[in-house]
């Protein structure tokens, strides 16, 4: 064996392979050096969405000829006066961007500072072609041209140029929001796709996230031990089947981090399904020692010292958020058609009954009646007149139901249309909060207690959270190593498939770990309970127990929208109804 010292082509090709894997990858990087060298404007021209052309021009500082010859040199860095990688303020530092592109791509590098003549280098695939005299206005452009074309194990993982020129315009907005003072422009084969001014953060986060956020979103800005949390996050109820509209910050810097996305994810579990996402612009600032950015080749992972005081941070704060806003919904967005549906109550009244309350003393009365065989799906009371003192109530008074599904209600100002199931889910789950916020959720004994069996870990995670469970009105006992006995259900939930509760709570706990406060914690496990206690969509319901969920979800806070999100449900007012018609 023989070990040789590579050649710095080769050493150039190698760390292109870990900071420039697409032509946004090589974006990235240009524009981060054009925002360390004090850019206040930043010109992008691409073509084939980057794999023809990348070029960046900025108004930045500019370099000397000599400069420029040392720049595309491997770890030459102007960026680390003082070789404190902790305190570093600025995008780069590696030094190892220009000399990766250029390694894999014909690069052309044009600069000139203030008060001197510019100077021109070309390079193809890191072979210097040729330099001289250039005019350009004082600053730098950089012209990256048929990036990987002699790369051929690079080119096969490229994707279409509409894809490519996808990632493009993420990397530029991204950078874009953690530098509203500078101004950024964007052409794409010929054509203006972008275009802001300097201006203050909110203003540039509006102008480059869904404008449907001034309506959809919340304003999110909280202090927690030392850590700061400012943005906009989107209402449950607006949301999408891709994670790609959600920008985070960390002290200004663009990441992607898991820590940071997977708290995201955790402050709207219960709001959203699984396959749902957030749209979200969220800026984290902590104090410069508690953060390593160099941990990534592209520094878009960051390691906090102390996780768990950042993850709190974002679900505690964004929790609070949400819960503040929860009763507005974005649901008339789902319905085109007519426009103008209605989705929240606006006067809260006092419940004049509990179905839940009947529910949990006689399960089996309630939950367990079949759904006729072939019966009509639709059924509707006699008609009679609402009496005056039940006119008011936002939700109005049940009239029938519709599939086994459908609440139909009349309402002083429209017709109501509730989706049972996802009602009731929201309204059990809110029970709970609320029973457990107050101490502990009432239980409800089994005759014979139920034998679980469950995966070794899964019963010692049940078995370490024993206390807590009992505090939502699940009691359980460990029983051998593989199972757990169950002597009492929370007793919101009615009657429930146990087996199933048990093992929706142990895969909770597991992705759960410990990061959450236990306040947290149980809050999710609440909601995973809160599934499994609903009422069926298919299952009939008598007309008090409609109007009991009408006027629970009346008072009842986050009931506009289930616990995935949706909206529970949605009034067409006398206007629309006219509109159908014809008669306006
Ligand atoms: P890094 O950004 O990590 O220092 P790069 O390879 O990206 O490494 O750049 C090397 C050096 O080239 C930078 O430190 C900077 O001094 C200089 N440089 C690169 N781009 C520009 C630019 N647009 N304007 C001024 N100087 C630049
Ligand atoms: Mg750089």
């Amino acid at each position: 064996m023989s070990i040789r010292r590579l050649p710095s082509e080769l050493i150039n090709r190698i760390a292109a392979g870990e900071v420039v894997e697409r032509p946004a990858s090589a974006l990235k990087e240009l524009i981060e050096n054009s925002l360390d060298a004090g850019a206040k404007s930043v010109a992008i021209r691409l073509s084939a969405g980057g794999l023809e052309l990348v070029e960046v021009t900025d108004d930045g500082s500019g370099m000397s000829p000599a400069e420029m010859k040392l720049a595309l040199e491997r770890h030459a860095t102007s960026k680390l006066p003082d070789d404190a990688i902790e305190n570093v303020a600025s995008f780069g530092f590696r030094g190892e961007a220009l000399p990766s592109i250029a390694s894999v791509a014909r690069l052309t590098l044009e600069s000139r500072e203030r008060g001197a003549d510019g100077w021109r280098i070309e390079l193809d695939h890191g072979q210097l072609l040729g330099e001289g005299p250039a005019a350009l206005p004082p600053g730098t452009r950089v012209r990256v041209e048929g990036l990987f074309d002699k790369v051929p194990a690079r080119r096969k993982f490229l994707r279409s140029p509409r894809a490519e020129y996808a990632a493009c315009v993420d990397a530029v907005k991204r950078l874009a929001m953690a530098r509203p003072d500078v101004a950024f422009s964007l052409d794409h084969d010929g054509r203006r796709s972008l275009s802001v001014q300097p201006s203050d953060g909110p203003a540039r986060v509006a102008a480059l996230l869904s404008h449907e956020l001034d309506r959809h979103g919340i304003g999110i800005d909280c202090v927690r031990d030392g850590l700061r949390l400012t943005g906009v996050i989107s209402l449950p109820t607006f949301n999408r089947g891709m994670a790609d509209q959600q920008f985070l910050f960390v002290n200004s810097r663009p990441v992607k981090d898991r820590l940071l996305v997977g708290s995201l994810r955790a402050a709207y579990r219960d709001l959203l399904a699984r396959d749902r996402h957030p749209v979200a612009a969220l800026f984290v600032e902590v104090p410069a020692g508690e953060v390593d950015i160099n941990v990534h080749p592209a520094k878009t992972e960051v390691r906090f010292r102390d996780p768990a005081a950042v993850r709190g941070l974002i679900i505690g704060g964004l929790k609070a958020a949400l819960d503040e806003a929860g009763h507005r919904s974005a649901a008339r967005e789902q319905f085109a058609q007519p426009a103008a549906w209605q989705v929240e109550p606006s006067t809260p009244v006092q419940p004049i009954a509990s179905f839940f309350e009947a529910a949990a003393a006689s399960p089996a009365a309630v939950m367990d009646r079949p759904a006729p065989f072939a019966a009509p799906m639709g059924r509707a009371e006699e008609a009679r007149p609402v009496p005056a003192e039940q006119a008011s109530y936002p939700l109005g008074v049940a009239r029938g139901q519709v599939a086994a599904t459908y609440i139909v209600a009349e309402a002083e100002d429209g017709l109501v249309i509730v989706d049972q199931h996802a009602a009731h889910e929201r309204l059990v789950l809110e029970r709970m909060r609320k029973a457990s916020n107050g101490g502990v959720v009432a239980r409800q004994a089994l005759l014979i207690p139920d034998v679980v069996e469950l995966e070794e870990p899964d019963c010692d995670r049940l078995e370490g959270a024993i206390l807590d469970l009992a505090a939502l009105g699940l009691e359980i006992e460990r029983f051998g190593p593989t199972a757990m006995l169950v002597r009492a259900t929370p007793a919101p939930l009615g009657k429930t498939d146990v087996g199933g509760l048990l093992g929706d709570v142990a895969a909770e706990l597991a992705e759960l770990g410990t990061a959450l406060s236990l306040r947290d914690r149980l809050d999710h496990v609440a909601a995973t309970m809160a599934c499994h206690g609903s009422v069926r969509a298919g299952r009939i319901l008598s007309v008090a127990e409609m109007n009991a969920l009408l006027r629970e979800m009346e008072v009842t806070p986050h009931s506009g929208q289930c616990n995935h999100g949706r909206p529970t449900w949605v009034k067409l007012a006398h206007a629309d109804i006219e509109k159908l018609f014809g008669r306006r």
